[in-house]
């Protein structure tokens, strides 16, 4: 079956067929300055979703993901201060530390969405000779200049100039919003490598003295040291589009003549109230803000299903809790199919399988491909072949639908217990927690303490 996704370059959805037998895929990653909240991970689940549907169709993947831990300027337009650097001065932490936190952090988050993981994840300032190297070329090729400032990019050597977005370069002056730095060749010229002020906590020895990377060269850089010149696929968020990405692809032109990805695919926002939830307005949640509210990270995961990647997905606490119950009524669904005897002809299997197959390879359509799930959940013949149906669609959905308990009914005289225990450790009692636990215990029931809370288990003594 054939798998077509949108490629914003031609702007229009194109037949999928890789390069190599080896599906090549780059996709920008977080700048680890701060926690990643649920509108970041919008993009990252749409990620997960990629990689698990060419997995589906067949494909083997090499597929890196950058972690930008120095030159992310607080704006994507060359100005204002290096994010990291901002948060290590503010949290009076040296950067690399607040980047290895915040790292560790995004990345426990990344399993908890049991988002697959990329084979290489690279970090920009292990890559620093290769990204003066990159710059070095560039300038080479006569399409990067010196200034007192650092190193830029001269866009009026490129044939086209942006050719992603549809930006008119010549209307938008880059003065009307920000002082013209008269010393750039054409006011949308970028930095490629930026000379650090003396007081700049992260900067490097290069040919034009002490500097750090440009936000955009780490991307090509990378993507390039692993995956080529020429790979398949580049992903990232909307916001992308106008500058990250199209001066990724003018660095690449520069150096070695060529667009460095065939399909280029944007994931649209989380907004709430209709405008895109950001760090800088303030109007972020994280999954520990779900979490506390007894929302699961994997039922944020489902909510993303909601909607197709290419649009708007607008969150509300409303929407993640009714999440949260679909998450468990479609366990429920599969235990009840798990038990299931009936036998269901494999007619029926193959035609819920093409559906499903159907609405993946149509440019990741989720919202399509849930239905097809629900059918099956819903479908009135409880049968094991369908159990292993809903198994085979959830290595794309990655929702685990095989975990969770059953309802159980837990005794008047143990939910006594349990609340006690809780107001123990409320008070730090762990003394008495302990003794409470030994007491469940001997009734037959385990308690076992994990970061998602609290499970019981019944045992037979
Ligand atoms: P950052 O860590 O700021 O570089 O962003 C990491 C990723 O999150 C990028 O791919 C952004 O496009 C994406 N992103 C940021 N805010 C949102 C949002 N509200 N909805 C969806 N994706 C977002
Ligand atoms: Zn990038």
């Amino acid at each position: 079956m054939e798998l077509e996704l949108y490629n914003t370059l031609t702007r229009k959805k194109e037949k999928f067929t890789p390069i190599n037998d080896t599906v090549r895929i780059y996709s920008c990653g977080p700048t680890v300055y701060s926690y990643a909240h649920i509108g970041n991970f919008r993009a990252y689940v749409f990620m997960d979703t990629l990689r698990r549907v060419l997995k589906y169709n067949g494909y083997k993947l090499k597929h890196a993901m950058n972690i930008t831990d120095v030159g992310h300027l607080e704006s994507d337009a060359d100005e204002g201060e290096d994010k990291i650097a901002k948060a290590a001065r503010k949290e009076n932490k040296d950067p690399y530390e607040i980047a290895k936190y915040y790292t560790d952090i995004f990345l426990r988050d990344f399993d908890r969405l049991n988002i697959d993981r990329p084979e290489i994840i690279c970090k920009a300032t292990d890559h620093i000779q290769e990204m003066i190297e990159f710059v070095s070329e560039i300038v080479k090729n006569g399409y990067g200049y010196e200034t007192s400032k650092g190193v830029y990019f001269d866009i009026s050597k490129l044939d086209e100039y942006p050719v992603l977005s549809d930006r008119k370069v010549n209307e938008q002056i880059a003065g009307a919003r920000v002082e013209v730095d008269q010393e750039k060749r054409n006011p949308e010229d970028f930095a490629l490598w930026i000379k650090a002020p003396e007081k700049h906590l992260m900067k490097w020895e290069s040919p034009w003295g002490l500097c750090y990377p440009g936000w955009h060269i780490e991307c090509s850089t990378m993507s390039q040291k692993y995956l080529g010149d020429e790979f398949d696929i580049h992903t990232g968020g909307i916001d992308h589009i106008p500058t990250h990405h199209e001066n990724e692809i003018a660095q690449s032109k520069g150096k070695c003549g060529k667009i460095p990805a065939r399909f280029w695919l944007h994931c649209n926002f989380l907004t709430i109230d209709g405008g895109k939830m950001s760090k800088s307005l303030g109007n972020i949640y994280t999954l520990d803000t779900l979490q506390e509210k007894n929302i699961e990270p994997l039922a944020y995961k489902l909510l993303c299903f909601s909607s197709h990647y290419r649009n708007k997905l607008n969150f509300t606490f409303q929407g993640a809790i009714s999440a949260n119950t679909s998450l468990q009524r479609l366990r429920e669904g599969y235990r009840k199919h798990l038990k299931g005897t009936d036998d269901v002809e494999e007619e029926i299997i193959n035609n819920f399988q093409k559906e499903f197959h159907q609405a993946i390879n149509d440019d990741l359509n989720m919202p399509s491909a849930m239905s097809v799930v629900w059918d099956v959940v819903r479908y009135p013949k409880k049968s094991k072949k369908l159990s292993s149906l809903l198994l085979e669609f959830d290595s794309v959905l990655g929702l685990k639908i095989d975990q969770g308990q059953e309802k159980q009914e837990i005794p008047q005289e143990i939910q006594q217990l349990i609340e006690e225990r809780k107001t123990a450790r409320e008070n730090k009692d762990w003394e008495l927690s302990d003794k409470i636990r030994d007491i469940i215990k001997e009734k037959g029931y385990i308690i076992k303490d994990s970061k998602d809370g609290m499970i019981l288990e019944k045992f037979e003594k």
